[in-house]
């Protein structure tokens, strides 16, 4: 095994291991760690169907196999079990690292992403988060804000995790000369996303289908900006080819109430589910709304479905999910 960096054929052309804009991109190798995960899950069913070969990295730690099972039996998919806390070595042209439990090991795991980007001259895209702006003071975000996080507060493990894999993919940029790419993603919602895991629309969808009521945090008067899955690919997507580092928000810039979201998932839904008020989480941010000006002008980008279009998309997979294998709530 040499170490030297060798794209087996992929890409070959270009000992640079920069990828040249603009040429056909066909035939690339891209690992995408988190790539059996909710919104992984997605961007390797577009690589795939644009012809490149894949390589998911995943520890099923909220990812699933089912996620990607589509494309078993496919020669351009390969799916690796294994914790990207612990060193990997490939041969590959781009590395979306979406792998992230909420916890500092995304840091490690980034670390481990960037040595391998530098080894083989890989560009590699981090999939950052809205929440490095924490409760923001600045409405809508910027990217040139830098944030209002609380350092010691219950949420700043994923907040300053995500804060320090920018820092740590800039000083690759820069000390290194890694191609990098920073997305901070907001809210995303769509098909396949965990069902379980507390985030509000995949409470309020899964709520609504069991008949059971919306349970609404706090006054309810928070707002968020929802992101359909599919506009959130095409941005990261976008981002990966394009010639800008970023940071770049994506996300869709359509505000809402929690309130205002439960009556949507009523409308879609169940109109008679009941809204039920609960204590909320400390620190929760008040207001979140992505300023996506950055995005529109030099990646060409902006969302496309609103929420309201968005949320019967994910209907019919939650629906399945939860009553269809007789699993009901487990996942
Ligand atoms: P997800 O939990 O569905 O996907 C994450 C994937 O990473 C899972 O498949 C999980 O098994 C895998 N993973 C976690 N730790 C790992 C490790 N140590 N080694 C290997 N694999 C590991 O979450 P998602 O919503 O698809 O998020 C993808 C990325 O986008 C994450 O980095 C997340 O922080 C970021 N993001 C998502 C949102 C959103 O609203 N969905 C918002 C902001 C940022
Ligand atoms: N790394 C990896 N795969 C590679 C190259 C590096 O997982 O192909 C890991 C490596 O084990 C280290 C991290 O990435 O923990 C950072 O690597 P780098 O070479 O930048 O740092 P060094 O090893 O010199 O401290
Ligand atoms: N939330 C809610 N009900 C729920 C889950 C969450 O009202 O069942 C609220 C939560 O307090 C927050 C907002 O919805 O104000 C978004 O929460 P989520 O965890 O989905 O995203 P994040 O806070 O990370 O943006």
């Amino acid at each position: 095994f040499s170490s030297a960096p060798h794209r087996l054929g992929f890409g070959s052309a270009n000992p640079t291991g920069k990828i040249p804009l603009g040429l056909k991109r066909k035939g690339l190798r891209i690992v995408v760690t988190g790539g059996a995960g909710f919104v992984g899950s997605h961007l390797v069913d577009r690589l795939i169907a644009r012809g490149d070969s894949v390589i998911v990295v995943d520890n099923f730690f909220t990812g699933r196999k089912e996620n990607v099972m589509q494309h078993f039996g496919n020669p351009n998919f390969e799916l690796i079990r294994h914790d990207v806390v612990e060193p990997l070595l490939l041969e590959v042209d781009q590395i979306y690292h979406l792998a992230c439990p909420a916890s500092p090991t995304n840091v490690v795991g980034t670390l481990n992403m960037l040595g391998l980007a530098k080894r083989v001259g890989a560009r590699f895209l981090l999939t950052s988060t809205s929440e490095v702006y924490g409760d923001p003071l600045q409405h809508p975000q910027k990217e040139t804000y830098w944030g209002n996080v609380n350092p010691i507060g219950v949420r700043s493990c994923y907040d300053e995790g995500k804060r320090t894999a920018e820092t740590l993919t800039m000083d690759y940029h820069r000390g290194a000369g890694v191609e990098v790419r920073i997305a901070r993603i907001f809210n995303t919602y769509g098909p396949r996303m965990c069902i379980d895991d507390g985030r509000v629309v995949s409470n309020f969808v899964a709520q609504a289908l069991r008949k059971e009521p919306l349970t609404v945090y706090g006054d309810g008067k928070q707002t968020r900006s929802f992101q359909y899955v599919s506009d959130l690919v095409e941005g990261l997507m976008r981002l990966m080819e394009g010639e800008h580092i970023g940071p770049f928000n994506l996300g869709n810039p359509g505000e809402f109430t929690m309130l205002e979201l439960a009556e949507v998932v009523q409308e879609t839904i169940d109109p008679d589910a009941k809204i039920e008020f609960r204590p909320n989480t400390e620190d929760d941010p008040h207001k979140r709304k992505p300023d996506i000006a950055r995005a529109k002008e030099l990646l060409g980008w902006e969302p496309k479905v609103a929420l309201r279009k968005g949320l019967p998309l994910m209907v019919s997979d939650f629906r399945q999910r939860i009553f269809g294998d007789h699993k009901e709530g487990s996942n």
